[in-house]
């Protein structure tokens, strides 16, 4: 019955991720991915190392007051220093005065580092980790011992990587936690060595930290588990030092969907990506499109084959299905594409279109003949969404740009860049408005002028933000020196793509941006009047 046994997860994300050399969390961040982290369910949050610096201190005391329903929050730190006493190391004092309820601890595994990094004899780091231990346990509800180097020690001297082991166990450690700190090992060996360490101690518990230097964290993970680790730590997105830790968005639905141990309920892999997301946003980073199970890309099929196979039987292309961990299947329009990309596209859109109807065909034509002028939809689905919908007759224009003007001026001593923009505008009752305004640039200058003259007649333009903008020049042999844009937008609960290709940037900035906005009024008349399909999943 081994299979069905749960594990636990331990999120380092706040500690070892926050160790990445692009990241750094706020106290606030911290305690909103606290927060986020235990309603996705994970056992524990490492929330920092509280010797190493005030933010960590103060993210200790706000934490208390959280009401945290599963989660249970671990302080980091390491074993006593050599020349101290436990009780009178500060290190030690600092993870007892933070409070929280569990206690991890690092110490030397590796002979070689007893003796070269921390200068002392093999017996005295077996003291040391052992009177840490015994001092710690009895004050907070659960111990953790991170052996770290664990790996490379076993390989270097197995007897003595099992001492330490021993010296923590006997000293009262709840865990023991193998750590493969320099990210060096394959999954057979972790494998191996895990269940050798397991023979040798029975009883125990043990937990595996993985790094993933040889890109095979994920891999690694798995391997421990499958030994007899129950329980793993990890960070979401596997962000971390150097390349990162063992990547949590991978490890949890492998552990629960292809390995059948228990984690969370359905529900909460659900939030898998949601998490991912978050992570990205705090840390100011960059989604990776193609990271699996999370990514946009993730079930994203291209191929006319796939997309018609895929419509049969989704299994045929997808290894599970992408909703169960928040993700959704996407199948992207190009000069790949066969009517069953387009019919597939108008069915996740709720248009009613059918192989043979005419706008189908119009569709494929139209789609075909704008890629040929360097259009591509594969960023820009809201474009698509609407190309679509002006061939099948459904749609209503919502303004006309009877005249835009746009200039800009920059100085390099003043490093200030100052655009101006002039936009004339008419509603479908025949009304013009017309407005003036300034910007940084003559695309962000468009974007002020033409909400300005929008926003009396349509309020839910003021929520519209620009969250990237992208520029590419095309190939001059193919499309006379064109240059396409592609326009990120959003309004705080979808984001949406679109794109204009013409000879002047500032013009194909313009017609992306038109999009954008139609785009926008679009989804909110049919959400408004209803109209909008209850499955009409509609994230571009
Ligand atoms: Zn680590």
């Amino acid at each position: 019955m081994n299979s069905r046994k749960s594990v636990k997860i331990y999120d380092t994300t706040l500690r070892d991720g926050a160790q990445a050399e692009e990241i750094s969390f706020s106290l606030d961040d911290k305690l909103r991915l606290t927060e986020a982290l235990d309603d996705f369910g994970v056992h524990y949050v490492e929330g920092g190392w509280p010797g190493s610096n005030p933010r960590d201190e103060a993210y200790f005391r706000e934490v208390k007051k959280l009401k945290l329903r599963r989660a249970k929050v671990a302080a980091f730190g390491s074993i006593h220093h050599p020349r101290n006493k436990p009780e009178d190391d500060n290190n030690v004092r600092l993870l007892l005065k933070s409070g929280a309820p569990c206690v991890t601890v690092f110490g030397k595994s590796w002979d070689m580092q007893a003796k070269e990094v921390l200068g002392i004899s093999k017996k005295r780091n077996l003291e040391i980790i052992h009177g840490t231990i015994a001092y710690l346990k009895g004050k907070v509800d659960e111990v953790l011992f991170d052996a770290e180097h664990f790996f490379d020690g076993y390989k270097s001297d197995p007897e003595y990587a099992m001492r330490t082991l021993a010296a923590a166990r006997e000293a009262g450690a709840d865990w023991l936690v193998l750590c493969e700190t320099n990210g060096g090992a394959l999954p057979f060996e972790v494998e191996a060595i895990v269940a050798e360490v397991q023979a040798k101690m029975p009883g125990a518990r043990f937990g595996i930290h993985c790094h993933n230097d040889s890109d095979t964290g994920v891999g690694n993970s798995l391997a421990a588990v499958r030994a007899g680790a129950d329980m793993v730590h990890g960070t979401i997105n596997g962000i971390g030092e150097r390349c990162g830790n063992a990547n949590l968005c991978s490890i949890i639905p492998n552990l629960q969907l292809k390995m059948g141990r228990k984690i969370a309920p359905a529900a909460k892999l659900k939030k898998l990506r949601g998490i991912s997301r978050l992570v990205y946003e705090l840390a100011n980073m960059a989604q990776r499109p193609h990271q699996p199970y999370v990514g946009r890309s993730a079930f994203a099929h291209k191929g006319g084959v796939h997309v018609a196979a895929v419509r049969k039987t989704a299994s045929a292309y997808e290894h599970i299905d992408p909703e169960i961990v928040g993700n959704r299947r996407r199948v992207l329009v190009s000069d790949l594409s066969g009517k069953w990309n387009i019919l597939t596209k108008a069915k996740e859109f709720g248009l009613d279109l059918q192989s043979k109807d005419d706008a189908t065909r119009t569709i494929l034509a139209k789609l075909k003949e704008l890629e040929n002028q360097g259009y591509q939809f594969e960023g820009a689905e809201a474009s698509f969404e609407l190309l679509m919908r002006k061939a099948m007759g459904q749609w209503k224009k919502k303004f006309d740009v009877v005249r835009a003007r746009v200039v800009s001026s920059f100085s390099n001593e003043q490093k200030d860049n100052w655009a101006e923009a002039v936009i004339k505008l008419r509603l479908p009752d025949g009304t013009t408005t017309h407005s003036v305004a300034e910007g940084n640039g003559p695309v962000n200058a468009l974007d002020k002028a033409v909400r300005a003259a929008l926003v009396n007649s349509y309020p839910e333009l003021s929520d519209v933000e620009l969250h990237d903008f992208k520029v590419r020049l095309l190939d001059e042999s193919k499309t006379a020196s064109k240059t396409r844009v592609l326009i990120e937008s959003g309004d705080g609960e979808r984001r949406w793509g679109t794109v204009g290709v013409l000879a002047n940037v500032i013009e194909a900035s313009w017609q992306a941006l038109v999009d954008s906005l139609e785009y926008k009024l679009h989804q909110r008349h049919a959400v408004k009047t209803g109209k909008k399909k209850k499955k009409g999943k509609r994230k571009p």
